[in-house]
């Protein structure tokens, strides 16, 4: 084990981290992948651990890759909302780092960046020590506006109203709230305006606390208060099975902005309708890119998301810095979505190894998304799509004809579902 000052002496000792990226990158001449030079990975998670991977891939182990990112694991989204069913367990979606590095050669330093110095291309990491880059890859996921839901900031620090949209501790601990409830009890999540985070996942969160209600609290009730004004994914196929397998037991509400919470009553405050009191209140307030985007002033689409170049996803509002997943402003039809953020991570890493070789970049990317919804321990409904770049309008839309929904929810669904989770955790991490 490194205490900190071994540690900060490693970052800043090793040639590697403390010169070669100031120096900028080595020749590109005659087209070959420059050795020396170095790309940072700020945030492990669906985008940064694929990215990470990958340019060390593309680029045939030369360019060096250093990943930040604070987790001990990498802890999926996708599939926390069975450990809240009571399907799976935590540690079912967690998955080790060690891979990223003794596999492809990715150096791993587990802290958070605190702030980045655009013009001289350098990171500060929140134990002090800085590390250069030749360019940026930014993927930190979702910042929280807790400001955006009166007393939910307070709430969420003294664990009484919880999110679980970040899977971790959180994600047991809205379990345990639920296991605590009296049968009889009431549920309720709130869903903010679309964007967020995984159009599908709370309405597929809804169906799970129904299927743990059916079997350990039959009397249980889930309320959906959401804010847009209707099922912003799959909405037939999950209002079937809220009306036919939990018949009764679950509300939907749409038009139902939360502006308020109250901790003490457990009560939730709407823009226009009349206030809710639940027993377990999961409310899930306006989102926006990872706070580190923001703090680095490159959320410049309405203050809250970044906006980028689609070809090889740098930010329009910083040079050699590249940004992923659920923080970029999206283009039609793309949905915030692991999925997607791995899908990102591939296009931009292949143009930033082009770019640091000299090459000529894919002109005509293609994205692909397929989000699976498990609306009961087995059985899953999925929604898919393929995205193309489209040079007239630097934007990547929908083919035509492409992807689609289920028909009805099956359990060979929830095979492909799982097949689907192995693959994309192996595809980033292993
Ligand atoms: C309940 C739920 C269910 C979901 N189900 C699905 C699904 O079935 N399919 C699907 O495709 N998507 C699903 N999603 C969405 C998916 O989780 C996100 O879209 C995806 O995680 C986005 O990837 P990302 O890389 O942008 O962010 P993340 O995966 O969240 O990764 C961000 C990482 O950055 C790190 N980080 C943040 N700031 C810093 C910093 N300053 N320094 C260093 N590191 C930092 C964080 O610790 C984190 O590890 C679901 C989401 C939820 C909440």
């Amino acid at each position: 084990m490194k205490t900190t000052m071994q540690r900060r002496e490693w970052l800043l000792g090793t040639g590697a981290l403390g010169l070669w990226g100031l120096g900028g990158c080595a020749s590109t001449a005659g087209g070959m992948v420059p050795a020396r030079t170095r790309v940072l990975v700020v945030g492990g998670g669906y985008g940064g651990a694929t990215a990470a991977k990958y340019v060390r891939l593309f680029s045939d182990q030369k360019i060096e890759v250093v990943l930040v990112e604070p987790n001990e694991a990498f802890v999926s989204c996708p599939i926390s909302n069975l450990v809240i069913g009571g399907h799976k367990t935590i540690t079912d979606v967690t998955t080790r780092y060690d891979s990223l590095a003794n596999n492809h050669g990715v150096r791993i330093v587990k802290d958070m960046v605190a702030s980045i110095d655009v013009a001289k291309k350098v990171a500060v990491l929140a134990s002090g020590p800085t590390i250069a880059y030749d360019k940026l890859i930014l993927s930190p996921g979702i910042d929280l506006m807790f400001d955006g839901v009166q007393g939910l900031r307070a709430a969420q620090a003294e664990g009484r109203i919880l999110q679980a949209w970040k899977a971790g501790a959180e994600t047991v601990a809205l379990r345990r709230q639920l296991e605590a409830m009296p049968d009889g009890g009431t549920y309720a999540i709130t869903i903010p305006e679309a964007p967020y985070r995984c159009p599908p996942g709370p309405y597929e969160r809804a169906c799970q606390v129904a299927s743990y209600f059916k079997v350990a609290k039959p009397r249980g009730k889930v309320l959906i208060l959401d804010a847009n004004p209707d099922v912003t994914s799959k909405g037939p196929l999950f209002k079937k099975v809220w009306a036919e397998q939990y018949a009764g037991m679950v509300e939907y509400r749409g038009q139902h902005k939360a502006v308020a919470v109250d901790a003490r009553t457990n009560s939730v405050k709407f823009e226009v309708q009349d206030d809710v009191k639940a027993d377990v209140l999961n409310v899930l307030p306006p989102m926006r890119a990872g706070a580190i985007a923001v703090q680095t002033g490159l959320a410049n689409a309405n203050a809250r998301w970044c906006n980028v170049n689609y070809l090889n996803f740098e930010s329009t509002a910083a040079k050699d810095i590249h940004v992923l997943g659920d923080s970029i402003q999206i283009a039609p039809g793309m949905p915030k979505s692991g999925h997607m953020a791995n899908s990102h991570a591939k296009v931009a890493a292949a143009a930033i190894v082009a770019e640091l070789a000299g090459w000529e970049i894919n002109a005509a990317p293609m994205l692909t998304n397929t989000c699976y919804s498990f609306v009961d321990g087995k059985n899953v409904i999925h929604v898919a799509s393929v995205h193309e770049y489209v040079a007239a309008e630097k934007t990547f839309k929908t083919v035509a004809g492409s992807g689609g929904v289920s028909a009805a929810p099956t359990e060979l669904e929830g095979n492909y579902a799982w097949n689907w989770a192995r693959t994309i955790w192996a595809d980033a991490l292993a």
